[in-house]
């Protein structure tokens, strides 16, 4: 890796990727040459979607996103501290997307805690769009649950994967 390349690290638990994921990591594909989607698999969650549907789903739709901005994209899961995770895939920059007041509280008490045990790691959060704001995989969840439309939240394949899921 050269020396000057930019790395980050966006981490979530993409239960289902929505396009307010995709919002926030098209915009950091423009700000990063490595970027590290990570799976979390230990937020105390029991999820719809298993680690290997959520890769599945993530590589199938990032590589050709990321492919066309010119930015390497690895898609891996991890467990344990975040801080951790990005010291041992050698990134230095944590990014996060802040829809409203309640993801600032989570974000600014956990950049806090996680600048006293590794001050070297920076978060950046991202305003979250104006069309995709809004959007969370608890509700889409919910929405799906009760057989609502979930098409104008998630990219196609996702909504159709999501729509089978919910057929099981
Ligand atoms: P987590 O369980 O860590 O909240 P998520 O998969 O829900 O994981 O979200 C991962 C990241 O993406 C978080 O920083 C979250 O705030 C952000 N995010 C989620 N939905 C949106 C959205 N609609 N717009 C912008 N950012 C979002």
């Amino acid at each position: 890796m050269a020396e000057s390349m930019k790395s980050g690290f966006y981490p979530g638990s993409f239960d289902p990727l929505t396009n307010g994921h995709i919002d926030i990591l098209e915009r950091s594909f423009q700000l990063v040459d490595r970027l590290v989607v990570g799976i979390g698999t230990s937020a105390g969650k029991t999820p719809l979607f298993t680690i290997e549907e959520r890769h599945a789903m993530l590589t199938e739709e990032l590589s050709p996103r990321a492919k066309k901005a010119n930015c390497a994209i690895e898609i891996i899961t991890f467990d344990g501290l975040l801080v951790d995770a990005a010291k041992n895939l050698n990134v230095q920059l944590i990014i996060r997307g802040l829809r409203n007041g309640a993801d600032f509280d989570y974000e600014a008490q956990m950049i806090a805690m996680n600048r006293i045990m590794s001050p070297e790691i920076e978060v950046i959060c991202l305003a979250a769009g104006p069309d995709t704001g809004f959007i969370s995989s608890t509700l889409v969840r919910q929405i799906a649950r009760m057989k609502g439309d979930v098409t104008p939240f998630l990219p196609s394949a996702v909504a159709k994967k999501l729509i089978e899921k919910m057929a099981e």
